[in-house]
């Protein structure tokens, strides 16, 4: 088949401890998945269960290259969250399989344009001008589940110049690692290279341009990201 011209490369993670890459598919996230965030967001997590929005396979960017601070906004917010990468797919996963779909876990940002998104709120429009613009999904390296196993507790913070910021713990997650992959198999079909962002607990806020992100989940890794 002749294109008619050369697509966009394919975004790619690295694997810990491996020379080969995971191709990545789409980007999942999951908005409010710890009670405490969404309270700070204003929201009763008793009443309103967590649920999806998307970002853009090419919005990944490594953490060593650096978060870009985007344009038209003047509030930028970091958003640490449990990344699981999957390498089997399907649709109508049962909660009991579906850990048979993780390839492997990485640290990840979901940065936020929080002006835009709180316009986007207000007049009920969708939230892609404040998540998947360029850069918007910082994430490091694919921490093989076969070696780490399937994290469902531990520490997950984020500091910027060296304070803390976010601190929360997996166990606090509404909807757990399975209980996500089982949804979202009803909504959309899962396929290999798929990520799932799942979510951020409190302490959101914004950056500024020579800030130092540090962002860390125990058992998985820890990620260093500079904003330009
Ligand atoms: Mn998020």
């Amino acid at each position: 088949m002749k294109l008619a011209f050369a697509p966009p490369a394919t975004s790619v993670l690295p694997i810990a401890g491996s020379d080969i890459h995971f191709p990545v598919h789409r980007i999942y996230c999951v908005g409010r998945n710890f009670a405490d965030h969404a309270i700070e967001m204003g929201h009763d997590p008793t009443k309103e269960p967590p649920f999806f929005f998307q970002k853009n396979s090419d919005s990944l960017v490594r953490p060593e290259r650096g978060f870009p601070y985007p344009g038209q906004s003047e509030d930028v917010h970091y958003e640490v969250e449990l990344v699981i990468a999957l390498h089997k797919g399907g649709s109508d996963i049962p909660v009991n399989r579906a850990l048979e779909c993780v390839f492997g876990y990485a640290v990840g940002l979901d940065m936020t344009r929080r002006d835009l998104q709180d316009v986007g709120k207000k007049m009920g429009r969708p939230w892609e001008v404040a998540k998947a613009f360029e850069d918007s999904a910082p994430c490091g390296r694919i921490q093989l589940a076969e070696r780490i196993g399937h994290p469902s507790a531990g520490d997950i913070w984020l500091s910027v110049n060296g304070e803390r910021r976010q601190s929360g713990d997996l166990n606090q997650m509404i909807w757990k690692v399975p209980e996500m992959i089982s949804y979202l198999s009803k909504l959309f079909t899962l396929r290999p290279g798929d990520l799932i962002f799942a979510g951020t607990p409190a302490g959101v806020g914004p950056i500024k341009v020579g800030d130092d992100m540090v962002a860390r989940i125990a058992g998985v890794d820890e990620i260093s990201v500079k904003v330009l």
